[in-house]
């Protein structure tokens, strides 16, 4: 199996190389990974600038790239420059939470979704701890089970998982569940501060408000110490509104 391991957190951030080891040990394993942090980027691309793409022995002898661009200007140059026609694409795993909404800003879901673009099996992987530092063995643990999963019971290639790991020991990790993704919202909070030239600048934190109680979300599943695996749709018509107007024609 030929795996392409991508991120946002950037090439040399732990969780990455957490992936890459669990990666290694299913297959042959290709990086396409930011050379800086691109969390909270979405899916955005880049059009107006130059992408670039840099060797890295980051990871010893398995081929390595730094690339200049988003996340899912990796998965895009991995397919369109490099070739890699991988059998599954692991990205992640995230620093932090990606449950809810959280779809629509996160790097390391846009490069699962690209990668379902592309027809390619792919996984999004967040460890509910922000912290560098992170612990990922249990991470590591259960990625190595989800890729046995999704290898005996493969979901279609069009359809990614956004996985999120709690932050617990692996001994007290419940199991694995589908969940679907809770509604909430995220409230935003602006510290203003003054930079060296005397002009305000913002600060943007947010704390996530969830308004679903539903015992089937990813975060009930998390807040209950499970893993939430939510496979994702690319389609996101409103399908019960296509009879909204009756047919508008002249
Ligand atoms: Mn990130």
């Amino acid at each position: 199996m030929r795996i392409l391991v991508c991120n946002d957190d950037g090439i040399t951030a732990p969780g990455l190389r957490a992936l890459v080891e669990v990666a290694q040990e299913f297959g042959e394993v290709i990086v396409v990974a930011p050379d800086k942090p691109q969390s909270g980027m979405g899916h955005a691309i880049s059009i107006g600038v130059p992408l670039r793409l840099y060797p890295s022995r980051e990871f010893g002898d398995i081929p390595a790239w730094a690339c200049s661009g988003t996340p899912a200007d990796c998965v895009k140059l991995a397919t369109g420059v490099l070739g890699e026609k991988p059998d599954l694409l692991l990205s992640g795993i995230n620093h932090g939470a990606n449950f809810s909404i959280s779809v629509f800003y996160s790097g390391t879901l846009s490069a699962a979704i690209e990668g379902a673009f592309e027809g390619i099996p792919s996984l999004g992987i967040s460890l509910l701890d922000y912290s560098r530092e992170a612990d990922f063995t249990a991470a590591q643990a259960i990625v190595r089970e989800l890729i046995l999963l999704v290898q005996a019971h493969p979901f279609p290639a069009h359809v990614p998982l956004n996985v999120n790991i709690p932050k617990l020991p692996l001994s007290e990790i419940k199991g694995i569940r589908l969940t679907r993704q809770a509604k909430g919202r995220f409230v935003e909070q602006f510290e203003e501060r003054i930079d060296p030239y005397g002009q305000p600048y913002y600060w943007m934190v947010g704390r996530f408000e969830s308004q679903d109680a539903g015992p089937d979300t990813d975060l009930w599943a998390l807040e209950r110490g499970y893993v939430s695996v939510c496979p994702l749709k690319i389609d996101l018509t409103a399908y019960e509104q296509l009879n909204h107007w009756a047919v508008l024609e002249r």
